[in-house]
């Protein structure tokens, strides 16, 4: 389904990132992932090598949340494929402060990466995109994004943001043949979801209609849909997999 593109997962070396990164080289992409360590990206690369030795993927670990990091990294993926054609924002992180505990430089932590860190890839690989002839900005949202969060208000605040990015973007860029979209996960079992204690899980599961938690690859199945030309005419979407669970 993507024989062919080029595409870029920032967040790509665990969890929901890790699975997108797979999907898309599975159906033919040439994928370049992010994270933020050498060895945490080597680590993944090595995975996926080991998976199939015939994926054509690389790996980069420039600060999202700068600017110039990323115009560097982009420049050097246009000059090596030629093009950018997909770029998936999916690195996040998330908190369960209380408002009273919170912290000043937690909550502009969180801005930068699940908000500022969007609108820096989009910025620099819209431009890239649009030299092209057009392509696909894919945003990572949240099922908290629609009901909020008793707890960490930074986290439901940074994926309201990301959908306002995604409907904005989504009304601006499509002249230029670039299609704008988010996929907004429920519960999704990941290493963060195993460290939960046994007790909190089961009223977890228990509270979905479809009766389980989503897997990686429920998450990676939207956007490779998205990322796809099965999706042309689909932009500005926030698209729900959740299993209609709510938080
Ligand atoms: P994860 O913690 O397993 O992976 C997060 C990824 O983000 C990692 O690859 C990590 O390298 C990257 N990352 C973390 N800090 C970074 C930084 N400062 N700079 C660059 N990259 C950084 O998370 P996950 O559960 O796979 O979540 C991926 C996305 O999905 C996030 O945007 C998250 O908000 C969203 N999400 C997850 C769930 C869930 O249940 N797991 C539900 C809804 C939304």
């Amino acid at each position: 389904m993507l024989q062919g593109k080029v595409a870029i997962v920032t967040g790509g070396t665990r969890g929901i990132g890790f699975a997108v990164v797979k999907k898309f080289l599975d159906n033919g992409a040439k994928v370049v992932l992010f994270g933020t360590k050498e060895e945490s990206v080597q680590s993944a690369l090595i995975k996926l090598k080991q998976a199939n030795p015939g994926y054509d993927v690389m790996g980069m670990h420039p600060d999202i949340t700068d600017m110039n990091e990323v115009a560097k990294a982009f420049e050097e993926i246009q000059k090596r494929y030629g093009k950018i054609d997909i770029v998936v924002n999916n690195a996040g992180i998330s908190a369960r402060d209380s408002l009273y505990s919170y912290k000043e430089e937690d909550f502009v932590k969180i801005m930068n990466l699940n908000i500022k860190a969007v609108f820096n890839c989009s910025k620099v690989g819209a431009s890239y995109m649009k030299q092209n002839g057009g392509g696909v900005i894919l945003n990572t949202s949240s099922m908290v994004s629609i009901y909020g969060q008793a707890a960490g208000c930074g986290y439901p605040a940074s994926k309201f943001a990301v959908n306002g990015l995604t409907k904005s973007l989504a009304r601006e860029l499509g002249r230029d043949k670039i299609r704008v979209n988010a996929v907004a996960p429920g519960v999704i079992h990941t290493d963060m979801v195993d460290s939960l204690p046994e007790e909190m899980i089961k009223p977890l599961i228990a509270s979905i209609p479809i009766g389980r938690m989503g897997e990686p690859e429920d998450v990676a199945n939207a956007f490779l849909f998205l990322a796809s030309d099965m999706a042309s005419f689909i932009t500005g979407a926030i698209l729900s997999v959740d299993g209609a669970g709510m938080c």
